[in-house]
């Protein structure tokens, strides 16, 4: 009897086995996808092994696989063994992990695919590259000729040429007969950079992202495996991608957040990078110029080979920034400071380009009662509603509700209000009011409605036909304008003192982003930041672009404190449209894991329950525990937790290994 042995996408870490009836007997279905009955539903799930003369223990009866999804083998060695690998690291089963690699939802076309002819360009482009930008090519050249595994880090400056490093990289892997994954963290923001690559690549380059359809999606698992496709660029999931010659992976802007999947099973698209070059001796380059916490930490472990760009191309002078400070100010005219606007009008004067940056979309982040000071909270949420103008509503930026416009305040049945604080179309308006003639472009939210926005605004931009780009995260990587000569931080302490450990990091990550926009040509560029607290260290260093101090107070910090990368943390949450009950439940946890603790005699700490920071969100009241120890130790008292205690109705828990925020 022949049997196959199936892992399915469901919470169960074991395999199923269903015998091959007739019908299928001559179709292979090894590392193929098949449908099968599952209880009293049928499941989609994947064949890991056949065997031919299976022995049946007498009274189990087997049942049929219904049919095959596949005509290719879509999986190979390497992803059921990092099938295996990522249950064993993060938490969940073999199946769950193997519908994360190879999605159950890709489509097989009806149609056959034509093979391609291949087109393999190699015109390198002839320019001078700077010594800093020889001297790591040449190092990750030596790993990719000689099969080496090697891991590096390149710390680059804004504007160092980092992207050439990498196309030059990319260029040596294929010379090799090798193939390339090339991550970006928003694929969308960079339309630019796509035309690059085809022109310099050919028709062996393909997209990854979530905007690719499932029937594409099977088309390019389809052209990798034939070979035709060589290179891949795309955002996270991209790194699964089941290349057997892999000899190079690639990720831009590491420091992102979304490397880091925040659902099941949570995995750092890093780790699966490291795990994937060692599989295949192939080599690993992280590029930022404000590297995470973690990874230059690594780097200075030896984890990672430390590649340092420390000067723009030409050695173009880093852009001055200066810190105008808001502490003192009771009340401002417009949202910007005199020195700001004087910095707008005298670059507007010479026909040069600006950035506008505030990492709030709206009108204003809250709203209160002219009358009773009352402040507009979400109905749904423990947070205030946002005052959107244009058009005119209150809209939750947690959960979605939107309100009518203007509302009787619920205290008071008053109907007028006082606008309190700045989001992006507040400096629009102002903007407007300020310079009528000038044309803006916001991007944000709102207004990138579609793909073909970015490329609106990439043209417009690139084309004069914007002097100013105001907008919110959107704007502060991937633009290179050679007419940007301001960039302007409207506030910089949106993400300054929020309750997570991460927050110092993010800012200074965020003002060096926002400033490598400018001055990147000929024209000199300048940075204006205003800050109610710009004695802050992050921003202090961020001022010097002194991400070597920065380093070195916060890894202190983190180690003081016992943050990453000293441990690993677990962030639990349970939530109940019932806070009484909500909070029973996580002290339910909270004993069980404490016991557990106690019993194992694990390093551990643990620490809560408390409110998240968001305490009740789309109608749920939420609670956290988190824990700190290491990453085998933690894994091995959620899984006992998650498998021995019981929800009660209506209660739902969320477990998440390393998160990316503590919120
Ligand atoms: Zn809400
Ligand atoms: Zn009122």
């Amino acid at each position: 009897m022949k049997v196959a042995e199936v892992v399915l996408p469901v919470p169960l870490n074991k395999s199923f086995y269903y015998s091959i009836p007739e019908e299928l007997n001559n179709k292979q279905l090894k590392y193929k996808r098949v449908t099968v009955p599952f209880g009293k539903r049928t499941l989609d799930g994947y064949v890991i092994s056949v065997t031919e003369n299976y022995e049946l223990t007498k009274d189990i009866k087997l049942k049929d696989v219904i049919s095959v999804i596949d005509d290719i083998k879509i999986l190979t060695d390497e992803v059921v063994k990092l099938a295996k690998w990522l249950s064993e690291t993060y938490l969940c089963s073999v199946g769950e992990a193997m519908a994360t690699i190879v999605p159950i939802s890709l489509k097989v076309p009806k149609k056959a695919t034509k093979n391609k002819k291949i087109k393999i360009k190699t015109d390198k482009p002839s320019f001078d590259m700077t010594k800093y930008q020889k001297k790591a090519i040449e190092q990750i050249e030596n790993a990719l000729k000689n099969n080496i595994n090697e891991n590096f880090l390149i710390h680059g400056v804004t504007g160092s040429g980092k992207t050439e490093v990498y196309l030059r990289s990319i260029q040596t892997a294929i010379d090799n007969n090798k193939s390339a994954i090339f991550l970006l963290p928003e694929i969308s923001l960079t339309p630019q950079f796509i035309s690059i690559l085809n022109k310099r690549f050919g028709n062996i380059v393909a997209l990854w992202h979530s905007g690719v359809t499932t029937i594409q999606k099977y088309k390019i698992f389809n052209s990798i495996q034939q070979g035709e496709t060589k290179i891949v660029v795309g955002a996270r999931s991209a790194i699964f991608l089941p290349f057997t010659n892999l000899g190079l992976i690639i990720i831009d802007e590491e420091h992102e957040n979304t490397y880091k999947q925040n659902n099941k099973p949570s995995y750092d698209t890093k780790e699966i990078a490291l795990w994937r070059a060692k599989y295949n001796s192939a080599v690993t380059v992280f590029g930022s110029a404000t590297p995470s916490i973690e990874t230059y930490y690594g780097a200075t472990e030896k984890k990672y080979k430390l590649l340092e760009m420390p000067y723009r191309i030409d050695e173009k002078e880093m852009p001055q920034i200066k810190m105008i400070s808001l502490k003192n100010v009771k009340t401002m005219v417009s949202v910007f400071s005199k020195p700001m606007l004087q910095a707008i009008k005298r670059a507007l004067a010479r026909r040069e380009q600006i950035i506008i940056f505030l990492n709030r979309r709206g009108f204003s982040p809250s709203i209160i009662c002219k009358k009773c000071s009352t402040v507009i909270q979400c109905p749904h949420c423990s947070v205030a509603m946002v005052y959107h103008k244009y058009p005119e509503r209150l809209e939750c930026h947690y959960c979605g509700k939107q309100l009518k416009f203007p509302l009787k305040c619920p205290n008071c049945a008053n109907q007028e209000y006082k606008v309190i604080g700045v989001a992006t179309q507040r400096v629009e308006e102002d903007l407007k009011n300020l310079f009528p003639h000038t044309k803006i472009f916001r991007l944000d939210r709102d207004t990138a409605t579609s793909k073909q926005v970015y490329t609106e605004v990439y043209e417009g931009i690139k084309n004069e036909d914007y002097s100013i780009l105001l907008g919110t995260q959107m704007v502060t990587k991937g633009f290179d304008f050679p007419r940007v000569s301001l960039v302007c931080v409207v506030d910089a302490d949106t993400s300054l003192y929020l309750p997570d450990f991460r927050s110092s990091e993010r800012t200074f990550q965020l003002i060096t982003q926002v400033a490598g926009r400018c001055g990147r040509a000929e024209i000199k560029g300048k940075v204006l930041v205003q800050t109610k607290h710009p004695e802050n260290y992050a921003l202090e260093f961020a001022k010097q672009y002194n991400y070597k101090d920065f380093y070195k107070q916060e890894i202190e910090f983190r180690k003081d404190l016992s943050y990453p990368p000293f441990c690993n943390i677990a962030k639990i949450t349970v939530r109940n449209k019932d806070n009484k009950k909500s909070l029973e439940f996580t002290e339910t946890v909270y004993k069980f894991i404490e016991e557990q603790i106690n019993k194992l005699n694990y390093p551990v700490a643990l620490l809560g329950p408390a409110q998240s920071y968001i305490s009740k969100l789309n109608g749920t009241y939420r609670w956290q525990i988190i824990l700190k120890g290491d990453r085998k130790h933690l894994k091995e008292i959620l899984e006992q937790t998650s498998s021995s205690l019981r929800l009660p109705s209506e209660t739902f828990i969320n477990i998440e290994l390393d998160p990316s925020d503590l919120l």
